[in-house]
């Protein structure tokens, strides 16, 4: 499920600030204008539970490979994660990501109805028992919400709504050292 389209876009540093630079319009190699719209959001990580949390400044946006620059003018904030603790972010600490609706039904006391969809692609991921429900949870990376939440709110309710990561498109500058080092005229021919 986890998917990265490299041949569509090259990661490379302009002024230091990483980027998104889409393939030049004369290379086409699959029809950009047909592929379906995924969701795409900076996001901050937290430390301590590694849920995404999203920012009501930068609101998801279409996301189809297009050039994504990094967030420069983003001053360090202290942001509270559902986990309830706080952790300081900036600029550099932001990933942009693919987002992924989770939609959960309960359809018996232990069992639940999952479909995970993105763009045009919904995936049934079947029935799943509560101890299924929390393992599915604990392995993805959750926007806005943790695994004990999700399952308390279907403890009331019968049906819930999440986001979550489908893939990073752009790891926190730390992660991504080799992105600094790459020289943007091997990458072109690389992968021109
Ligand atoms: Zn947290």
């Amino acid at each position: 499920m986890e998917r990265t389209d490299r041949g569509a876009a090259i990661g490379i540093t302009e002024g230091g600030i990483p980027v998104k630079r889409a393939r030049p319009r004369n290379q086409p190699t699959d029809n950009l204008a047909a592929k379906p719209m995924a969701r795409g959001a900076w996001v901050g990580k937290c430390p301590m539970c590694g849920t995404c949390c999203s920012f009501l400044r930068f609101p998801p946006t279409d996301y189809a490979g297009q050039r994504v620059v990094r967030l420069v003018e983003f001053n360090s904030i202290s942001v509270p994660c559902s986990c309830g603790r706080r952790f300081r972010i900036d600029g550099d600490d932001l990933l942009f990501v693919t987002i992924a609706s989770l939609s959960i039904q309960r359809s018996s006391p232990d069992s639940f109805a999952v479909e995970q969809s993105s763009a045009a692609t919904n995936v049934d991921l079947g029935p799943m028992s509560e101890t299924d429900l929390w393992a599915y949870l604990n392995s993805r990376t959750l926007i806005d919400i943790i695994p004990s939440q999700v399952l308390a709110f279907l403890e009331v309710a019968t049906a819930l709504d999440m986001d979550m990561v489908l893939s990073v498109v752009w790891p926190p500058v730390a992660e991504s050292p080799t992105c600094a080092l790459l020289d943007p005229g091997i990458l072109d021919k690389e992968f021109a």
